[in-house]
């Protein structure tokens, strides 16, 4: 997935994840939301070496959370939000056997040689054949193909579980207030 729904899925589950503790929300909101875009966006630190690698597999993951979170506990459950939804966004993989990022690409550049380099680019870039689930257990890669339409759907999906907890925010806080 790309690093908007990430960011969007993180926060979204971060929030959840504070919705029982509406003082400790308010109180340091500002410290947990750069948390939690800092830990949605971590894993893909291993574009530099192997793509979607250790860095990806969920029990990695939660023991870095775990580890950073003894020495600082507010930034548990930001980093656990962050780090799984990531994960979890990654499983799903765009089904690019009809050449729909070149057709996309090609809308926007017009000359061959450029189109197919940029292409060649993204394609590597995301790339992926999905994630080590069951890291350390086995370095099997898990992975739900989806479809133009199915990766819209999903996409909808994020955007409405966000807009839902936006909605349940706002409702929490003109109860406090
Ligand atoms: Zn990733």
């Amino acid at each position: 997935m790309d690093w908007i729904s990430h960011i969007i899925f993180g926060l979204t589950i971060a929030r959840l994840g504070f919705m029982n503790r509406p003082q400790e929300w308010e109180k340091y909101r500002t410290i947990i939301i750069l948390v939690a875009i800092a830990a949605s966006l971590f894993p893909d630190l291993d574009i530099l070496g192997t793509h979607r690698s250790e860095l990806h597999a969920p029990v990695v993951l939660a023991a870095l959370a775990g580890i950073i979170g003894l020495a600082y506990p507010l930034s548990f459950r930001p980093l656990l939000s962050g780090f799984l939804s990531h994960s979890l966004l990654d499983i799903f993989l765009f089904d690019n056997s009809k050449d729909t990022i070149r057709q996309i690409i090609d809308i926007a550049i017009t000359n061959d040689t450029t189109a197919s380099e940029v292409n060649e680019v993204v394609i590597t870039g995301v790339a992926a054949n999905g994630i080590m689930l069951l890291y350390p257990i086995s370095r099997t890669m898990y992975s739900i193909v989806l479809t133009e339409t199915t990766y819209a759907i999903v996409a909808m999906l994020v955007l409405c579980i966000a807009a839902v907890t936006v909605y349940l925010t706002r409702r929490d806080r003109d109860k406090y207030q």
